[in-house]
């Protein structure tokens, strides 16, 4: 039987040790504080939005809370991303996305101060982790570096293939791969045999946005497995972008979905919140 790779027990194990620090921080007057932006009502945003203030609330760091009609103008909220970069008890801006179609994503991304860019997707931060300098590390595949440190899963010299190249995940997560000294392998929708280079990885990392589409025929026997998808499925059951049933009996270890990747992205953005006091 697989190892289950618990990232519930994972992040609850690193919210309290920032719980901690932050308590140490704080004697030596040092605080910190997290605006997060909302644009529109859309229930999925509202969940995370509220996950992230309680987390907040959890570790000891302030959160202001920015609620946003959806008609707002682009304008406006890069009116408002100005007004926090320049506001000094504002040490993290965090915008929830996706953001209404009207309003430009890459436009606010790049309006957020790199030096309060908690979810580390300002093109700044991305260069650093690209060139290996210091900056805010995207909160999903931090997250899936440390499930696998904290699990015992050894990183340095396997096979690692990636299933999605996006920038929010497939594209840093390999950068933190190589950062592990993996060999790294990103595939995307133009990949050829999918299935034959899925089975040289030691480490099958997926990011596809598809639901059970990582089947047994993907994977090689004892291999492990992260599956970073979530989807809801009908009867409100959630699912990720691997095939669990019929992937598990073949690995060594897999993440499941719930209770995986997903919990890990609100610690290390607490993580990364925490780190403008370090
Ligand atoms: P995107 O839709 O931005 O990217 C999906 C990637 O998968 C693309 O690179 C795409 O290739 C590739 N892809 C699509 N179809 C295929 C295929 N048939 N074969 C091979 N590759 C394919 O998704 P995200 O990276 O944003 O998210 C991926 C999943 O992770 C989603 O389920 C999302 O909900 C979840 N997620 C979970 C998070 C968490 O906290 N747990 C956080 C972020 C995301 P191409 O580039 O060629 O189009």
């Amino acid at each position: 039987m697989a190892k289950l790779i618990d990232g519930k027990r994972i992040s609850q194990e690193i919210k309290d040790e920032l719980k901690a620090e932050v308590a140490a921080l704080a004697q030596q007057g040092k605080t910190a504080s997290l605006a997060v932006v909302q644009v529109g009502a859309d229930p999925a945003s509202s969940v995370y939005v509220r996950n992230k203030k309680n987390a907040c609330a959890y570790i000891g760091i302030g959160s202001e809370s920015y609620e946003l009609p959806e008609e707002t103008t682009e304008e406006e909220l890069l009116a408002l991303i100005q007004e926090l970069n320049q506001k000094e008890e504002v040490h993290g801006i965090l915008v929830q996305l996706p953001l209404p179609a009207h309003i430009d994503e890459e436009k606010v991304i790049l309006a957020i101060d790199p030096s309060k860019d908690v979810d580390g997707f300002h093109p700044q931060s991305a260069g650093a982790l690209m060139i290996g300098s210091k900056g805010f590390l995207p909160c999903t595949p931090a997250g899936v570096i440390q499930l696998m440190k904290r699990s015992g899963v050894e990183m340095e010299g396997k096979n690692c293939v990636i299933v999605g190249r996006s920038n929010i995940v497939g594209k840093p997560m390999a950068m933190l791969m190589l950062r592990e000294n993996a060999t790294v392998t990103v595939t995307h929708s133009r990949t050829k045999n999918l299935k034959e280079v899925c089975k040289q990885a030691d480490i099958l990392i997926v990011a596809i946005g598809k639901p059970k589409f990582i089947n047994e025929e993907y994977v090689k026997e004892g291999a492990v497995v992260i599956d970073v998808g979530i989807h809801r499925l009908e009867g409100k059951k959630l699912c990720g972008d691997v095939d669990f049933d019929a992937v598990e009996p073949h690995v060594s270890a897999i993440t499941p979905v719930p209770g995986g990747v997903g919990p890990m992205t609100i610690a290390m953005l607490m993580d990364n919140c925490v780190e403008t006091m370090r």
